[in-house]
Formats: C-alpha cells, structure tokens, sequence
C-alpha cells in the first residue's frame, strides 16, 4: 500500500476518533506514527488535525501531560545537580486514569502495536532533558533514573550503585569486624542515624563505611566480608580483603589513595569493581593462636599436633551439614606449662574457637593433645584468595 493511501486510511479513522475524543497532537500521532513508520508523534498528530481542521482544547487521554514537561525539566535538573552521571534513564508515574484511557481507546478502535502513553512521555520527557543538559538518555544500566511523578508533580532520582573491592589492617585490639545496627531502626535508616542504619562508626565496617560516605556522597553502602575475626583479633600482612556495594552514590568518579586511614584501620588498594563475585569465595588464612591447657603440656603430648600438617578436619554444624576444611601447614612454641602458640596456614572457614576446644571439629587440639584446650586469642597475619 502506498504512502499516501496509508494516511488517507489513517485520516478516516481519525476522523472517527476525534468526534468522539478530543486529543492531543502526542497522542493521536501515536496512534499513527508506527503504522506510517514516522518518528513523531507530535508532528504527526499536528498534520491530521490540520487536515481535519479539528482544533484540540484538551486530550482526553493525557490532559494535555505533553505540556506540562518543561514544568518536570526544571525539578529534574535541580533533583540531579548533585550526582555525577553520564547516562541517564527516564521513568514515569501517571494517574492510573490516564493509562485506562490510553487502554479503552486503543481497545475499543483495535489500535495494535503502538506505544502506550507512558512510553511516549518518558520518551519525550528523555529526549527534551537530554537537550538541556547534554547527556545521553538509554534504556540500561544508566548511571542515573529519574522518575517523573505526575501524581504528585515531583520527581526523584537514584544512581546506580557501585562496587569496591579493598583490604583492611587492623593494627590495633578491641576493634570488632562488624558495626552494630541503629538501635532505632535497626539497620533499615532513620532519621536519629541520619539514614545510615549505623549510629556510630567504631567498628572495621563502620570505618570503612565512613570513609566510603564521604568519598562517595553515599548514605548506606553494604560489605561482603572474605572471613572474619574477632574483637581481640588483630589483622596484618596485606590485610583482609573485601566487598563493598555502594547505594544511590553522589559521586562515581572519585580518586583513592593507594593507603587509606580510617581512624584505627588502614584500607589498602580500595578500588571499583564492576561487580562483587557471587557465592562463598575461597580462601586461605595464616594464623596466630594463643591457647591454654587444662593440664600440663608435655613435648610427647604437643608433638601430635604435627598430624594436623596438610590433613583435612570435617566440621559438624548444626543443622547436621559436614564439610571438609584442609590445614596446610602448623609450627608451635610453648609459653609456659599451661599455654603455647599455634601457628596455621588454614583454608578459610574452620571455626577456630571449636577447633581448639574439641567442639564439633574432627580432628581438634584437645582431643590431640589429650588436654582441654582454650583459644583465648587470634591474630591473622595473612589472608588470600585464590
Ligand atoms: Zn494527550
Ligand atoms: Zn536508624
């Protein structure tokens, strides 16, 4: 079929439309554009109510929504000014009126195929926006989405996140690995937290969040820790490494010493990742144990230990799981009759308190030894993955 037959068809259809419903240029070009293979819808509709010398007052569908855009463009730029983007992405909230319209009109004259009226604003809402500022609108993984509420005439904006990976050191005793939650919302973010879900920052997560808030403009951000330690715990060497997801960051392009000091922790080689790994990661620890004895430690009783060197210990939990954990090598020094050093290079994940105690861990170092074991400290002197 030619052109011109085309538009006449779409001319007589339209005639039939608009003496029920009275519509905006937008919106009855769209009922067109597709089938006419034209990119306008406001042109369009302009040329048929032209043709038809129909003059629109105001669209049934949309309310004349298409005028009100320059309205959005001024509280989307003011909503934004505050983010670092490159792409951004449109999103719309309308009265669920207006889509029931859209929908009963395109029923009722079997208009298939074309864009809904939602499609239409965002897209134009996009291409107007991204003349006033100069950046590219897409539709994934944009830096930045806005979304326009006609309900409420307000817009609001959130940035995509954004994953670091790092190591910490912790030189110094009784800093514990992980931050208590705001006692208020517990985690979630209120007002008493200003949003962090953390109220205070004196742990290793609440320093390394800390400094990711301020570097990033970030609220909340959520780590994925490579094993863990305790309170008394210090970690050496190269440091423990981790995960960080950063939520709706302010800045994306941020410069990063190779040493970062967050208050009593070092972070080395704090760096983007395009994402965090999924599932357990494996890793490898050298560890410090300081442990006491029931009863006197002997040479004979210590030597056993040696049977530990690149053996495997099965691990009972509760929930009746058994898992394998192998222990590459072990070195001892005794202190004193009643306690002595381990030194370990062990796969991450073998609970070091229940391995020393006898609790759950086959072989351990109380049944070993013969000797009731406590772990009273431990230190990390090397964590790696591999
Ligand atoms: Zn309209
Ligand atoms: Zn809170």
């Amino acid at each position: 079929m030619t052109q011109d037959k085309k538009f006449s068809q779409v001319l007589d259809l339209s005639k039939k439309i608009l003496a029920e419903y009275d519509l905006c240029d937008n919106c009855l070009g769209r009922l067109f554009a597709k089938k006419l293979h034209l990119t306008s819808n406001k042109l369009l509709g302009k040329k048929i109510h032209k043709k038809l010398k129909i003059q629109n007052k105001k669209c049934h569908i949309c309310k004349n929504a298409f005028d009100t855009v320059h309205f959005y463009l001024e509280k989307m730029q003011s909503a934004s000014s505050q983010y670092q983007y490159k792409t951004f992405l449109v999103g719309a909230k309308l009265k669920p009126s207006v889509l029931d319209r859209d929908d009963h009109i395109r029923s009722q004259f079997k208009l298939k195929g074309i864009d809904a009226v939602k499609t239409s604003i965002t897209r134009e809402i996009a291409k107007q926006y991204s003349k006033k500022i100069h950046k590219k609108p897409v539709q994934q993984d944009q830096d930045l989405t806005i979304t326009v509420d006609f309900k409420t005439e307000s817009c609001e904006v959130h940035s995509k996140s954004l994953c670091l990976s790092g190591r910490y050191v912790k030189p110094v005793r009784d800093v514990p690995q992980k931050q208590k939650p705001c006692q208020n919302c517990l985690g979630k973010g209120c007002v008493t937290c200003n949003h962090h879900g953390m109220a205070e920052f004196d742990s290793v997560e609440g320093m390394i969040c800390k400094y990711i808030f301020e570097k990033f403009g970030a609220v909340q951000a959520k780590i994925t820790w490579i094993g863990g330690e305790d309170t008394t715990s210090l970690v050496s060497g190269k440091g423990r490494p981790f995960f960080a997801k950063i939520t709706n960051p302010k800045k994306r392009k941020v410069t990063i010493p190779k040493t970062v000091i967050s208050n009593k922790i070092k972070i080395h080689n704090l760096k983007q990742i395009a994402k965090i790994p999924q599932g357990p990661i494996p890793f490898r620890s050298k560890a410090v144990l300081q442990i006491t004895t029931e009863g006197q430690i002997t040479p004979e009783s210590i030597a056993k230990l040696d049977e530990l060197n690149n053996n495997t210990v099965a691990i009972y939990e509760k929930s009746g799981k058994r898992s394998e954990k192998k222990i590459h090598s072990v070195s001892y020094v005794i202190n004193s009759p009643n306690s002595f050093t381990l030194k370990m290079s062990l796969d991450g994940g073998i609970p070091l308190k229940h391995f020393v105690s006898g609790d759950d861990v086959f072989p351990n170092v109380s049944d070993l030894m013969s000797n009731k074991s406590k772990l009273e400290q431990f230190d990390f002197d090397e964590v790696s993955t591999r």
